[in-house]
Formats: structure tokens, C-alpha cells, sequence
């Protein structure tokens, strides 16, 4: 069912303070890519990443000095930590005790039922909710041959099914696959059918520019049909691109409003200026702005004044200088060199 928003509703739940689901607005998440045990390597990711505008992260705990380091990493940082384990309920244990706010774990990967009862009452001990996530390379092979969408909702509703026989609802899911159309397939089917929120992101999405494309195609698509609750652009690379990934989607989509957002011509024969290294400083110097302004930068008056003119602030540069616009009016005349300043200052006000 979704909301007069068009969005789907679903159940709410909390990591740490910020709310996942209902109608809170779409999280933005990541994952540290050092060792979790290497705190101040890790601290500094943090820090690069909530400074970014990441709002919930994610900890590999691979071993018992990693999941210790979440409570040394907690007393240093307010951001919700995800610890993120395979297998091993003792793991997941000890994240609980050293603070984490939630756990990426599949019940069905535990050895026996004690121990998933162990994680359970631990959870709800501590009202700690769970994320099933699911992807192509984790699917149950002996029943499915090929990781489809369908073994991907299959995979999760199995794992599902254990926490609520427990009673256990506080539950995130996530079906990624690499294959976009697969990934996109799966979210739709299991919105269809259940209404846990919905952890959303293309896995394995390979380097910045396939894993933007992937994660805009298969995020985009699934967030203009009102699924997803909570967004992880992954990339292989540096994690803070991944939160300016996200964040670009969520606002090309009107679903945030805030960062700068560009509007700059393709260039062509009539441009009388450089506009992308123009661009390109402006969002090096602006990227860490969170009000929502529309800036726009276009490289002739042939155009450039219609759309200029639409922005919040936009320049129009033409032979001999540019013409400054603010909320569709002209403000002033400025020479080429002044026409960085002159939007910073506009921007910055
Ligand atoms: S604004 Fe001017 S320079 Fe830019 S693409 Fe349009 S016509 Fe070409």
C-alpha cells in the first residue's frame, strides 16, 4: 500500500536515532572500507563520510577484535553503526554488547535454532533491529539453479520466516544483485507482498562510473515507483563518493532538498567560456553545502539566459563578460574572472 506520496508504506524502525521506514525521509548509508580493528583509520572514514552527509554506517566485524572495537569507535562518534556479520552468532553477540545500533545478519546462515534464539532475545534485549540482506551470490543453490529475483524474495522471505516464528518484527531486508533488471525485479515482487522497509542498492556495481550508472538505473527506478526506504550507492573506491552518489539521486529525484544542484550546458560551438572546469570548482568548493540551491552556469547568451534565469543563481557568459542572474532577474554585469567568486558569494549568503 502506499502513501498519498505515492511512496509505499512501510513498518518503522529505528537505528540509533535515525527512523527507517513509516514516513521518515530516505536514509543515505555506507560502509567503511579498512579494518574495523584499525579505529583510527576507521574514525577518519567516519568522520569523511558523516561530513559527507552519510547517516547510518556500516562496520565488517570479520572477528572478535572487531566487533570489541565498536564500543571504542561508539565513544567517539554519533552516527548509528550497523555491524555487519556472516555466520557467527558470537560475533554478533558481542557487537550487540559493545553498542552497536543494529545487525546485518541472515538467521538461516546460524547453526541451530539456540543460536538464533540467543540473537533474538539479545536484539530485542537491547531493541536492536535485524537486516536480511540477501544477494545473488548468497541464494540457496541446492533450490535455485540461477540467483532470479524470485530465488532473491524466496531467499529473504526463508530467512524471514525464522525471526517471526521468534516474534521477532524488527526486520530490514535487502535483495541485491549486480544484474540491475534482476535487482529491480526483486525489491518490486517482495513490496508486493510484505511490508518491511526496504534496504536498497545494487551490489558489486564495480567502479565510479558503471556503479553510478547501475545504482542510479536500479535505486532511481525503485524509488520512482515509491520503494526503498534506506540507499547504499556502492562503489569500489572512495566511500564519500558513494554518499555524493547518493545524495545526487535523492535530489535529482525531488526527494531531498538540499546540496548544491547544477545546471550547466553540454557546451557547444558558441561557448565563450570554460564552463566545465567552472563547474567543476564550484562543486569542489560548494560540496559540503547542505541548503538546496539551484545554480546554473551556462557557457553563451544564445541560451543561457532562459535557463540561467530559472535558476536560484546562474550566470550567462558571453564575448567580452557574463550576466550575474538571482531568482530570475539580472543583478549585475560581471567580467569572466569574477564569475567563480561571484557565485560563491551568491551561495554562501
Ligand atoms: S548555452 Fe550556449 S554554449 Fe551552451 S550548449 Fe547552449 S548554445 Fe551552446
Amino acid at each position: 500500500m502506499s502513501d498519498q506520496t505515492g511512496r509505499r508504506k512501510t513498518r518503522q524502525l529505528y537505528i540509533g536515532n535515525v527512523p527507517i521506514g513509516g514516513d521518515a525521509p530516505i536514509s543515505i548509508q555506507s560502509m567503511t572500507s579498512c579494518p574495523t580493528k584499525n579505529i583510527p583509520l576507521v574514525l577518519a572514514e567516519i568522520k569523511r563520510l558523516e561530513e559527507a552527509g552519510c547517516e547510518i554506517v556500516r562496520l565488517g566485524i570479520p572477528d572478535e577484535e572487531s566487533a570489541r572495537a565498536i564500543r571504542l569507535i561508539k565513544n567517539e562518534t554519533r552516527i548509528p553503526i550497523v555491524a555487519d556479520i556472516h555466520f557467527d552468532y558470537r560475533l554478533a553477540l558481542e557487537s550487540i554488547e559493545a553498542g552497536a545500533d543494529a545487525l546485518r545478519i541472515n538467521p538461516g546462515n546460524l547453526r541451530n535454532k539456540e543460536q538464533v534464539q540467543a540473537l533474538v532475545k539479545a536484539c530485542r534485549d537491547k531493541n536492536i533491529p535485524i537486516r536480511i540482506g540477501v544477494n545473488s551470490g548468497s541464494i540457496d543453490k541446492t533450490r535455485f539453479s540461477h540467483p532470479t529475483a524470485e530465488a532473491l524474495v524466496d531467499s529473504a522471505l526463508e530467512h524471514i520466516k525464522i525471526l517471526e516464528e521468534l516474534e521477532f518484527f524488527e526486520i530490514k531486508v535487502s535483495l541485491k544483485s549486480s544484474h540491475v533488471p534482476t535487482m529491480v525485479r526483486a525489491y518490486r515482487l517482495f513490496a508486493e507482498i510484505r511490508d518491511y522497509p526496504l534496504h536498497l542498492g545494487v551490489t558489486e556495481a564495480g567502479t565510479y562510473e558503471q556503479a553510478i550508472v547501475k545504482s542510479s538505473i536500479g535505486i532511481g527506478a525503485l524509488l520512482l515507483d515509491g520503494i526503498g526506504d534506506t540507499i547504499r550507492v556502492s562503489i569500489t573506491g572512495d566511500v564519500v563518493k558513494e554518499i555524493e552518489a547518493a545524495r545526487t539521486i535523492l535530489r535529482s529525484l525531488g526527494l531531498r532538498k538540499e546540496g548544491i544542484e547544477i545546471i550547466s550546458c553540454p557546451t557547444c560551438a558558441r561557448k565563450e567560456f570554460d564552463v566545465e572546469a567552472a563547474v567543476n570548482e564550484l562543486l569542489e568548493k560548494t560540496k559540503h553545502v547542505k541548503k538546496y540551491l539551484k545554480v546554473a552556469v551556462m557557457g553563451c547568451v544564445v541560451n543561457g539566459p532562459g535557463e540561467a534565469s530559472e535558476a536560484d543563481v546562474g550566470v550567462a557568459v558571453g564575448k567580452t563578460g557574463a550576466v550575474l542572474f538571482k531568482n530570475g532577474k539580472v543583478i549585475k554585469n560581471i567580467s569572466k574572472d569574477q564569475i567563480i567568486s561571484a557565485l560563491l558569494e551568491e551561495i554562501f549568503q
